[in-house]
């Protein structure tokens, strides 16, 4: 916590706003704009709710399919499923690890040619990197199929100086508690596009019309940030920068030790992506080497993980469709999340250094 998230959950309980409606939620969602330049902003229990909510406003039917970027945590798919749609899975490039444009165009013209037209495409800014997002939105302009840019990852990140959250028709962040700042679990919906905003804020908050009684014409969901959640993310939007700057020195400090030992591949930043380097990512040259490294860090009580597990290897969506480049499951043999905690000390990062490198 950065420290000013208190004095605004105390002023919660003092005001007794102690419900999903207050004025932190709507000082959160003002930060969230600024810091954006997006206009519109629903602060939500998750960034899972926020991307069903995307694809209820893109009208996405039951049936029809949703491209999604295989390579990234299963939220990013399930709420495909919730809508009764299903779920296209593309791979990644290897400039960025995300969806990869040109296999992303040929599976659009592939599943129009089966008259399978997509409703709607999500992408990924894996880990905090920014994808290839001209390329992207290009494909989706010329296919005049909706984006929806998944930024849960993200916050801080830019590209070409804009700020992540520009680049979808509707776009989300994630403030669960492993990310890059938390409200402990909650997540936002942003867009340009002021009816998507308002109207999700009205299906989060159960449909209620607007009468003296409790009225509902359309089904409702139950997807509002509490007034006590957005006190601590408005205390930690004041310290974003701050979070940033950090993961970014110890991406750099991972880099600078260990990029020389002709073993270890990282991701470095294309001209004109910024990443938030949410988590510092590493690739061993096979399989073998790298669980050898989980196992020894496990033994030094060190936490390491693969990365995220490609959706189209997941056996809940064994049967979905898959067009792919062979990235993804390259990247999830050999690639390992490094520790990246914003507080993590200097010493033990050197030591967690001194383990891998004396066991390459
Ligand atoms: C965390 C995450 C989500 C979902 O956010 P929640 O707030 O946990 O529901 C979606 N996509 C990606 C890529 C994520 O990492």
């Amino acid at each position: 916590m950065g420290g000013a998230e208190i004095e605004f959950i105390n002023e919660a309980f003092e005001t007794n706003w102690i419900s999903p409606a207050g004025p932190n939620i709507e000082y959160f969602e003002k930060a969230l704009s600024d810091y954006t330049g997006v206009p519109h902003v629903a602060a939500l229990s998750s960034g899972t709710a926020a991307l069903h909510l995307a694809l209820i406003q893109l009208g996405v039917k039951p049936g029809e399919e949703v491209v999604c970027q295989s390579f990234t945590f299963a939220a990013s798919a399930n709420p495909i499923a919730y809508m009764g749609a299903i779920p296209v899975f593309v791979d990644s490039e290897r400039i960025t690890w995300n969806m990869d444009p040109e296999l992303l165009e040929e599976a659009i013209r592939d599943r129009i040619a089966k008259n399978k037209r997509p409703a709607a495409i999500i992408y990924v800014h894996l880990y905090g990197m920014p994808a290839l997002i001209d390329q992207i939105r290009q494909v989706a302009e010329q296919f005049e199929i909706p984006l929806i840019e998944d930024a849960a990852e993200a916050l801080g990140a830019k590209y070409k100086g804009v700020p992540a959250g520009n680049f979808g028709d509707l776009s989300f962040f994630s403030f669960n508690g492993n990310k890059i700042i938390t409200t402990s679990g909650g997540g936002a919906l942003l867009s340009n596009h002021r009816p998507y905003v308002e109207e999700a804020k009205f299906l989060a908050t159960q449909a209620r019309d607007p009468a003296p009684h409790y009225q509902h014409s359309r089904i409702g969901y139950n997807y509002r940030l509490s007034n006590i959640s957005a006190g601590i993310g408005r205390g930690q939007m004041m310290v974003i920068e701050d979070r940033v700057a950090a993961r970014r020195k110890i991406y750099d400090r991972y880099l600078e030790n260990l990029g020389q030992s002709g073993h270890i591949e990282f991701l470095p930043e294309p001209d004109g992506h910024f990443s938030n380097r949410w988590l510092s990512c590493i690739l061993l040259p096979d399989q073998q080497q790298r669980d050898h490294i989980i196992k020894i860090l496990a033994s030094q009580n060190v936490e390491c993980r693969p990365l995220w597990k490609p959706m189209h290897l997941q056996p809940v969506f064994s049967k979905a469709l898959f067009y792919s480049t062979g990235v993804s499951e390259d990247l999830f043999t050999r690639g390992l999340c490094l520790p990246s905690g914003s507080d993590m000390d200097i010493k033990v990062q050197e030591r967690i250094i001194n383990i891998i490198l004396s066991n390459l």
